[in-house]
């Protein structure tokens, strides 16, 4: 009796512990399956958030950044050009006579037009400069170590870029460009005003050229370079 009741007891031991070295695995599996999906699904989230922060910051017709970007970029720039003393300029553009290139051609080649020429512009600039679409037919360039001559020079070459880009249904197309190089202390909204003003000059004195914004009074410009 005690010979078969220790096989019993053994048997019994046997069969408990495999029934718990079971069930454990099938814990340790069913949580690390678990884990494994919410791992998927926390990277999948981090992907959508990080395109959707793309997308917000990406004009969906031209693929520049637009003008929420630039809010981010050009402050940034701008106190680190104040930090250094370095120069820091931009360059607003408008197409000319756009109006009519759409009411000839159609939207769709105005369209056509504007990815060109953003993409004529973009290959023009260097890698450390921010191409933005601005507004409608309206680009900004933000030129970071470059005062008010080297970004006219810039802007000249960005204006003669586009001027010798033909495209094959619209012909050739104009921009007007106003430059403005960041005075120390001002504010983004009187750069930008600045600029604007020297694009108005542009296109009031012929079009198809550029201008430079005169500095602001009572203001000096950054130097060490
Ligand atoms: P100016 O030389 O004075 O700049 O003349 P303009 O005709 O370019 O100026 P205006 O501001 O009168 O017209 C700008 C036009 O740009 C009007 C608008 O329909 C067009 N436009 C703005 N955004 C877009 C766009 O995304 N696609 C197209 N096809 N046209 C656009
Ligand atoms: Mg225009
Ligand atoms: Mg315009």
């Amino acid at each position: 009796t005690r010979q078969i009741f220790a096989t019993r007891f053994v048997g019994i031991v046997i069969t408990l512990l495999t029934a718990i070295v079971a069930l454990m695995y099938l814990l340790g599996r069913e949580r690390w399956m678990h884990e494994a999906a919410q791992r998927e699904n926390q990277s999948k989230l981090q992907g959508l958030a990080h395109d959707m922060s793309i997308k917000a910051v990406t004009d969906p017709l031209t693929g520049l950044y637009n003008r929420l970007r630039l809010k981010d970029v050009l402050p940034r720039e701008m106190a680190r050009a104040d930090r250094t003393g370095n120069a820091l300029s931009v360059a607003m553009f408008d197409i000319d006579r756009f109006k009519r290139i759409n009411d000839s051609f159609g939207h769709a080649t105005g369209d056509k037009v504007l990815v060109a020429l953003s993409r004529v512009a973009a290959g023009s600039l260097r890698a450390t400069d921010h191409l933005v679409r601005w507004g409608g037919e309206e680009l900004l360039v933000v030129l970071p170590d470059a005062n008010a001559e080297e970004a006219r020079l810039v802007a000249e070459k960005l204006r003669q870029a586009i001027a010798n880009h033909r495209i094959d249904e619209a012909g050739e197309i104009t921009a007007s460009f106003g430059v403005a190089q960041h005075a120390p202390g001002e504010a983004m909204a009187d750069l930008i005003a600045r600029a604007d003003r020297a694009l108005y000059q542009a296109k009031a004195n012929g079009r198809n050229r550029v201008e430079v914004a005169p500095t602001p009074l009572g203001h000096g410009v950054h130097t060490n370079r």
